[in-house]
């Protein structure tokens, strides 16, 4: 293990040790909604398992000769609304059962912005950063043709997860379309531009955020203009949140990463502190501002917060010091199910993770909208339409939580279970 992976488990495993699993959290709600849905017995025991788990050992010869064989895995959690769609992951910690929570995240949160797919995960269990770059070409070019099986534009559409990336994915197509013997290259998403990539996709996440949070300010009547933010986490989330936030007239006011934090009342200057992290490797150092911990937006007083790096950062053990009128969940499962409870007690707005971070995989069905169609759209284009969906979308989730006199998080994963319900309803069981 790479000492940066030694202290990657170090700071999860502490934040485990408190907290329940994300994915058992992520579960608990589905139940509750399910329950609140009065979701028939036999449609809930369909959507409490997984359509297909596969299991492959992915055998490599490593830079010194000697062949080592990993294990990888990939899972189409449903599929009764499209293809899987999902990310692979590169990590030593993945397991299957981590894999499949994952999957059905992703069905619930492609159905939340109502986008034809169903919800797949898949990873391989591997220490990533002790591997040379051949090594995980040769890594990831097994692993597809051991799920090549699952894999295709009308069947799995992976995307980039932890650890892989756009050249990830130039493999994975290369390695697909060289088995099928053509060029195919909707057969996954998050792929660079020159290759059908989707203009806009790096900042679809954030720009999903920016979009969200206003509708959730206008839906209190908070003015947007001089609203205050507080962002943990300053990577591809929470950068463009930041920035695209700073456009529209808000202040943000406390920022940080896994190097500290800056907070300035005036506002810190987002382009500034970009060029100086793409220069520093992080924010410490950082003179716009006084230096903070890296937890204290967390608990700054404030309009917005927008935890934008880590699962568990908002626990029973901190919910009650939250200051923010509005959390947008950037990140996956940021708060625990346990902290639900307290910050619906004190008034706090969620928008959560399935609908708030929903505009990278938006912009992922885009990508392979245009991949299909063989016709790439302009920046422009692919914004407004992201617009269009993310602001459907919170208004389709705020009407539910309306309806039913629930939170926001109930309420998206009841019109997420309800949509994948409906179609499994109406396409009945086959033999
Ligand atoms: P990233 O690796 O680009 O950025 C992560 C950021 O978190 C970095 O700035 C890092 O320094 C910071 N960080 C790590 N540990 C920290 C700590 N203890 N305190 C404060 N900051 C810390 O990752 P990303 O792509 O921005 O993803 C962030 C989150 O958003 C993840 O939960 C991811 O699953 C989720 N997400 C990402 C996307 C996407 O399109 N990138 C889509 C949906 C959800």
């Amino acid at each position: 293990m790479t000492p940066r992976t030694q202290i990657i488990r170090a700071d999860r495993d502490q934040r485990f040790r408190h907290q329940e699993n994300p994915f058992e959290g992520m579960m608990s709600r589905f139940d509750d909604a399910a329950r609140r849905l009065g979701l028939d017995p036999g449609l809930y025991s369909i959507l409490r398992h997984p359509e297909k788990q596969l299991t492959v050992s992915v055998p490599i010869t490593r830079d010194n000769g000697q062949i080592e064989v990993f294990t990888g895995y990939r899972v189409i959690y449903n599929s009764a609304r499209g293809p899987g769609k999902g990310g692979i992951r590169f990590h030593p910690d993945v397991t299957l059962d981590e894999v499949t929570a994952l999957a059905a995240w992703m069905a619930w949160k492609c159905a939340v912005v109502n986008i034809p797919f169903g919800g797949a995960k898949g990873g391989v269990i591997c220490d990533p950063l002790s591997m040379s770059p051949g090594e995980l070409e040769r890594l990831t070019r097994r692993y597809t043709s051991g799920i090549m099986g699952l894999l295709g534009p009308d069947s799995d559409v992976p995307a980039p997860d932890v650890n892989t990336n756009e050249r990830v994915m130039a493999w994975i197509m290369d390695t697909y379309s060289m088995h099928v013997r053509h060029t195919v290259t909707a057969v996954v998403t998050g792929k660079p531009v020159v290759m059908g990539g989707s203009l806009g996709r790096r900042e679809a996440t954030g720009r999903g955020c920016m979009i969200t949070t206003r509708s959730a300010l206008a839906r209190l009547g908070i003015p947007l203009k001089g609203a205050r933010v507080a962002v943990q986490g300053f990577g591809n989330v929470g950068s463009i949140t930041a920035m695209l936030m700073q456009q529209q007239g808000m202040k943000v006011i406390a920022v940080s990463d896994h190097t500290g934090g800056v907070a300035n009342p005036d506002g810190v200057d987002i382009t500034s502190l970009m060029a100086h992290v793409v220069k520093n490797k992080g924010i410490a150092g950082f003179k716009g501002g006084d230096a903070i911990d890296k937890n204290e937006p967390l608990t700054v007083d404030c309009d917005v917060l927008v935890p934008a790096a880590l699962e568990n950062v908002i626990t029973d053990e901190n919910a009650d010091r939250i200051r923010a009128k509005v959390i947008c969940e950037g990140a996956n499962g940021p708060t625990a199910a346990a902290a639900d409870e307290i910050l619906a007690g004190k008034g706090v707005f969620v928008i959560p993770d399935i609908l708030a971070n929903a505009g990278g995989v938006t912009v992922s069905y885009f990508e392979w909208v245009q991949d299909r169609g063989g016709y790439f759209w302009d920046e422009d284009t692919v914004n407004q339409r992201l617009e269009r969906i993310m602001e459907r979308a919170f208004a389709e989730v705020a009407a539910m939580a309306d309806k039913h006199q629930v939170s926001m998080r109930t309420a998206s994963y009841m019109l997420s279970i309800d949509r994948v319900a409906e179609v499994h309803r109406l396409r009945g069981l086959y033999a």
